[in-house]
């Protein structure tokens, strides 16, 4: 088989390598998305010879900037937003303690069978005399063609020797929409427990891969199903199973979770929105109570959930700022929408519309998919209920503008009034002010609000300046 490669770019490799006399090769996930007719931006060029050499003449003819690696024998060149690395042909042996091969010269045979998988083993020839022609010693494009991820050698071997490959396994295996052929799946869940000589930076790109993913429940299943989860993140690999007392068993949250998450993701490609439904219900196993008139119960779910967050974003080094505190924020108010269906105030609506922000729309689509259960008849009302919030929300902030809601009287402007330094009693009057319009006991307008800053200060004994 051969394939068309006409970008400038792999004829100028073709030549300057021709020139040296070695041969070079395109290898990889270049490889694999050209024939899924993925778009990809990133080439991997492997020569039989000194990969830096090749780099350093294709970048003066192309005038791109090239980064050589002398201590790893590889090239790095950024090229109209493509990025290409070159790499001399290797073979690789392992110890048992490290990711880190003993790297010695080889042929593209022997750098094949580094591989991670077979669809990522194959390679097209950059040599004149048989230009895009497919070396492929393991069928990847058979396994390509039944959507297939397998190791090119034995399994334990592929995985033992480099762990994080078994997340790569479950990674395309969720971007592809791919099955694990069941020898590589059995190899994975015998070595699951070597992932700990894997750094987590390294582990976190694939689970942020997975995360993005069309659907990610089919990598959180697989990572559930190979014993990884428990080691990577046990707190969501202790939502499954279902318990049962008199009887009566509770939803399996672990399932549900995945459809919750499924259903984030179909809605939106933001990421974060996918961590936190991922993690809406992770406060469950620790609230778990049976109660022989409630039955099950997981009361503060929501609460212990949200406190639980920062310790799962270090752990994962994820980013602790901005990113986290709306994960959190999410985890904590989960519940609080479908909770308004009885509120015959506007008090809780306006309440929530204060907390969540910005972040309410994000918040909706979440409690919406949220919604989740065998019964269509359950899931048909509580949908009604949903609706219903969702009228009054809008019905609320239009009459009331809260969402970016800032207290028309500021903690300076109460200072400046009454002659004060920054102290507590300011902010006791910002603060009543602001649970008053949130009451909905005086309008969110600056007359009101002055009105009751000045009743506020006379009860607590504060005289206006210039009065
Ligand atoms: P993506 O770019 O979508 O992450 P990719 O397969 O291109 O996927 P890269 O990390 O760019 O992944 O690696 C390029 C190629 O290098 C792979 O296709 C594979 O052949 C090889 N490779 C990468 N990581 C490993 C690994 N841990 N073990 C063996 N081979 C690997
Ligand atoms: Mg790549």
């Amino acid at each position: 088989m051969k394939a068309p490669l006409q970008s400038k770019i792999f004829r100028i490799v073709a030549e300057q390598a021709a020139l040296i006399n070695v041969k070079s090769y395109v290898i990889g996930g270049y490889v694999r998305d050209f024939f899924l007719k993925r778009s990809c931006t990133d080439i991997d060029i492997v020569v039989e010879g000194n990969g830096m050499e090749v780099a350093s003449a294709v970048g003066s003819i192309l005038k791109a900037r090239v980064t050589l690696f002398k201590k790893f024998g590889t090239a790095m060149m950024c090229y109209k937003g493509m990025e290409i690395e070159f790499v001399g042909a290797r073979k690789e042996s392992y110890r048992s303690d490290s990711r880190k091969p003993i790297v010695e010269n080889g042929t593209l045979e022997d750098d094949q069978k580094r591989r991670d998988f077979t669809i990522n083993a194959m390679a097209l020839s950059l040599a004149r005399e048989d230009y895009g022609t497919l070396t492929d010693p393991f069928n990847g494009m058979d396994d390509l063609k039944r959507k297939i991820i397998r190791t090119p050698l034995d399994p334990d071997t592929t995985f033992s020797d480099d762990p994080l490959r078994m997340l790569r396994a479950i990674r395309f295996a969720a971007q592809l929409d791919f099955s694990i052929e069941s020898d590589s799946f059995a190899s994975i869940v015998r070595n699951a427990s070597r992932i700990h000589i894997v750094s987590q930076e390294r582990i976190t790109v694939e689970l942020q891969k997975i995360m993005a993913a069309p659907k990610p429940s089919k990598g959180f299943i697989l990572l559930e199903k190979s014993g990884l989860l428990s080691l990577l993140l046990p707190q969501i690999a202790s939502l499954k199973g279902v318990e049962t007392m008199e009887g009566r068993g509770h939803k399996e949250n672990f399932s549900h979770t995945m459809e919750v998450l499924d259903n984030v993701a179909s809605e939106s490609d933001n990421i974060w929105l996918r961590w936190a439904a991922l993690l809406h219900d992770v406060g469950k196993p620790s609230t778990k109570h049976f109660d022989k008139e409630l039955g099950w119960t997981f009361h503060g779910h929501d609460f212990i959930g949200s406190k639980m967050i920062p310790g799962i974003f270090r752990k994962l080094r994820l980013p602790l700022g901005e990113e986290m505190r709306y994960v959190q924020k999410l985890v904590q108010l989960h519940l609080r929408p479908v909770a308004l269906v009885n509120e015959v105030s506007d008090s809780g609506v306006r309440r929530l519309l204060f907390e969540a922000g910005e972040d309410l729309d994000d918040l909706m689509l979440l409690c919406r998919a949220d919604i989740t259960s065998k019964n269509p008849r359950t899931v048909r009302r509580h949908l009604e209920n949903f609706e219903q919030v969702s009228k009054k929300m809008a019905r609320v902030e239009e009459k009331d503008a809260i969402r970016n809601f800032q207290p028309p009287i500021s903690g300076e402007m109460i200072m400046k009034t009454f002659g004060l330094p920054p102290c507590r009693e300011v902010g006791l009057i910002k603060d009543y002010i602001k649970e008053a319009i949130l009451d909905g006991k005086i309008g969110n307008n600056l007359e009101e609000a002055r009105q009751l800053m000045l009743e506020r200060a006379r009860e607590l004994g504060i005289s206006e300046v210039n009065a």
